[in-house]
């Protein structure tokens, strides 16, 4: 059987709508069948953080941990798409950034939830982004474009 291209679609912080996106697509189990998926928490019980040929990246980076993972994610990833305005500007999360660390105490019930917190920051201000999509939430048309254009570029 042919080798297909491995396939991680990840979330940082954010409301997930740009990966229901994805699972809102027209026939999207049929694009998907043609992937080796590895991780994509919506979809599968258990996902695999092994190498990428595409990983696709939805959210802002809001604290160090985040940042140490979506690092790990890039080593592993051939090419590495960010989707949506959380991954591409810092979208909603980043408007809480006006109210610095301090501020930020007076809203988060759980104040261990802010011990490592940096501002709400895109992915490109810590990895090589490869290609950018933008939108809040980005359009289906875009993503399974992407998705059929790697399969293409990866047969050849
Ligand atoms: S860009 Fe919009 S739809 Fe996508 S994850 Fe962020 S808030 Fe949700």
């Amino acid at each position: 059987m042919a080798k297909k291209p491995l396939l991680g679609i990840f979330s940082f912080t954010c409301c997930q709508g740009c990966q229901f996106t994805i699972l809102y697509i027209e026939k999207i189990l049929d694009i998907l069948k043609k992937y080796d998926v590895q991780y994509f928490h919506l979809l599968k019980e258990k996902n695999r953080e092994s190498k990428f040929d595409l990983a696709i990246v939805e959210g802002a980076i809001t604290t160090k941990r985040e940042v140490r993972k979506l690092k790990k994610i890039r080593k592993k990833s051939q090419y590495l798409i960010a989707i949506g305005a959380c991954a591409t500007t810092g979208g909603v999360p980043a408007m809480a950034n006006i109210l610095g660390k301090e501020g930020k105490k007076k809203y988060v019930f759980n104040q261990k939830m802010l011990y490592d917190s940096i501002d709400a920051q895109p992915l490109k201000n810590f990895i090589k982004v490869d290609k950018e999509i933008s939108g809040c939430p980005i359009q289906k048309k875009q993503i399974e474009s992407e998705l059929k254009g790697f399969l293409k570029k990866w047969r050849k």
